[in-house]
């Protein structure tokens, strides 16, 4: 490609919607361009990296056996309705665009494909001998994300591929779960990546787990928690460990004390001189499920400790059936408004005690009349504990469970696992942290889907069985923005070669010079043709700008046919280390062809 004869617009500055280097590079080299909210086209440069990444996950992909397809992307309510999860997508969460067609019949834009999928499974699968199977698809995917941000990070429209498979039993399941790990390091290794793969939660599905796979980049969304050793790592919101010791109180006494303004821990423990590991912290979440039912919810943790709010909600899903209800619709910690809606009298927040009573709570038709207690098991072995009075400017110290306090009966693990803390594998390795951008997520799903949507098959043995399943996806458009997080410099943008737009670039430093020009258009066609993809920097720009330019799209060589043609030379510039050197031009094929070769293979 001619840069003369593209469209080929740089910006000098940084844009000012963008917050994060990749996204700001990404905009200033010409990539992208926002048309709205988390909306973005792919620009001719883009779309070149983005089939390359494609092709990189397909290669993979069909490496394990599984086809590629595609699905439509409008999707008819009745498929959701049949899994469950149209309210929860349409309102709950809201995440997926839904809309009526001109004969009244309500339609969503495909944020996933389970339903679709398991549709095709129930009525073409039949026989055990059918298994397994799986198919994929790349496609456009649509979130109707509640902070689209960090241009292609997070937006509204992405490329994701998305892979199913269907298993006559978990040990099958099993096996392509550990082929998609494979597929998926290759993947992410073969685009020049950094990353880790994680255990992740697999939220209310269960199933015998999920991972992900992270790209390390400090402007990572996600924070993962690992050992030095490489035995364990996983997202925070997954994650284990082992609290640090609580110590021991020095609180004998049980008795109500005045404590002004010690409505947090930290004042608390100033003033009562005493550790956070020594106090019972007690936080009230409302949760809300899909009868319309608003539960709210007592948690008591040790002070010292922070409570995961996704294992919260794991726990509270697995409770949905105390209220008639099949799943949660909504967590939160309940703002200024929401007590007004159900609280009987002011709270005593920053004093609340573990038996915070029932009667704070008004009698509406819509509020479970008491709170739904659960204790954490930091807090469980506590004693001479401090905790709050349920008086505004009161604590309790020397307070134990069974004597002051009822013990909960459900006890839970909540905690949020901590960069410090100790590994449950081996309590000589601390859990550190980093952070990262997930690029993949591979499912263990089981029978959740099958079984909602009766997808079976007829066993060897002639039994009707719920179909097992996976599901495996990769951020397409992510993956490639975020090789950018992981890889640029003041002077713009640095492309793995392996999903670089073009590997070579030439830049003729005067185009009126018919020499250059000549050697410059020779090598062009040489190069395209030995494979090599080359651009050709034609305009009619000074040599500063073209050099500038280059730097900023990342494009990994640079061909200069300036000075050194008098030698029969050209100049040759890797982007990454700007290192140059001159090489004959009767080179310049082979050392990049081998380069090329080298990188790649
Ligand atoms: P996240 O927690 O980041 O919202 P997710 O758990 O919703 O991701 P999945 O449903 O597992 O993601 O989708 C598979 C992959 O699609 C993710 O690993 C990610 O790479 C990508 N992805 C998800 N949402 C977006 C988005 N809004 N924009 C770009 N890529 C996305
Ligand atoms: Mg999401």
């Amino acid at each position: 490609m001619r840069l003369s004869q593209m469209l080929f617009v740089t910006l000098r500055e940084d844009p000012a919607e963008a917050e994060i280097p990749s996204h700001k590079l990404l905009l200033r080299a010409g990539y992208i361009r926002r048309i709205g909210s988390g909306i973005y086209a792919y620009l001719p440069l883009m779309w070149r990296v983005l089939q390359k990444v494609s092709q990189i996950v397909r290669e993979e992909m069909n490496a394990t056996g599984a086809q590629e397809c595609l699905l439509p992307q409008i999707q008819p309510a009745e498929l959701w309705r049949d899994s469950g999860r149209w309210d929860t997508y349409t309102k709950a969460e809201g995440i997926m665009f839904a809309l009526i067609d001109r004969q009244n019949r309500e339609l969503g834009l495909g944020p996933t494909h389970e339903e679709v999928i398991t549709a095709i499974a129930r009525e073409m699968i039949r026989s055990y001998r059918q298994l397994p199977t799986h198919l994929y698809q790349i496609q456009t995917k649509f979130r109707d994300e509640i902070r689209p941000r960090f241009g292609l990070m997070r937006g509204r429209e992405f490329i994701m591929k998305d892979g199913y498979s269907f298993h006559t039993d978990e040990e099958s399941l099993k096996k392509t779960y550990q082929d998609m790990d494979k597929a998926y390091r290759n993947m992410l290794k073969r685009c020049g990546l950094a990353f880790r793969a994680v255990e992740a939660d697999s939220g209310a599905i269960g199933g015998s787990g999920s991972q992900e796979f992270m790209i390390l980049a400090d402007a990572g969304e996600d924070e993962i928690l690992y050992t030095e050793d490489g035995k364990y790592s996983a997202n925070v919101e997954k994650a284990i460990s082992m609290p640090t010791e609580a110590q021991p109180s020095p609180f004998k006494v049980y008795e109500k004390l005045e404590t002004p303004e010690t409505q947090t821990i930290a004042t608390l423990c100033t003033v009562m001189k005493c550790s956070p590991t020594q106090v019972v912290k007690n936080v009230l979440y409302q949760a809300v499920y899909d009868n319309g039912m608003t539960v709210l919810v007592l948690v008591n943790i040790r002070g010292d400790q922070d409570v995961n709010e996704v294992k919260l909600q794991n726990e509270l899903e697995k409770l949905a059936h105390r209220y008639q209800s099949k799943t949660l619709m909504a967590l939160s910690v309940p703002d200024a408004d929401s007590q007004n809606k159900w609280a009987s009298k002011p709270l005593p927040l920053g004093y609340i005690a573990p038996d915070l009573a029932d009667d704070y709570i008004q009698s509406l038709q819509d509020i479970a009349p008491k709170f739904l207690r659960l204790v954490d098991k930091t807090a469980v072995p506590l004693t001479n504990f401090v905790t709050g009075a349920s008086e505004n400017g009161y604590h309790v110290v020397g307070a134990n469970w069974g004597e002051q306090f009822p013990l909960p009966e459900l006890v839970v693990d909540v905690r949020k696992a901590m960069a410090g803390d100790r590994s449950l594998h081996n309590p000589n390795q601390t859990l550190q942290s980093a952070r990262g951008i997930e690029a993949g997520h591979i499912f263990q799903l089981g029978t959740k889907y099958s079984q909602a949507m009766g997808a079976t098959y007829t066993s060897e043995q002639g039994e009707e069985l719920p179909l097992y399943m996976g599901c495996y996806g990769v951020g397409v458009s992510r993956v490639a923005q975020a090789a950018v997080e992981q890889s640029y410099d003041q002077d713009g943008i640095i492309w793995p070669l392996a999903i670089a737009p073009y590997h070579a670039i030439i830049s003729v430093p005067n185009i009126s010079d018919s020499k250059q020009m000549e050697v410059a258009e020779k090598l062009y066609q040489n190069l395209n043709q030995a494979g090599v993809e080359t651009l050709l920097d034609d305009r009619n720009e000074r040599a500063g700008v073209k050099f500038k330019d280059a730097d900023l799209i990342g494009i990994p060589y640079r061909i200069v046919t300036g000075r050194s043609l008098k030698e029969g030379k050209v100049e040759l510039v890797e982007r990454a280390t700007h290192q140059s050197q001159e090489i004959a031009i009767e080179q310049v094929i082979s050392t990049l062809k081998n380069s090329l070769e080298t990188a790649l293979n």
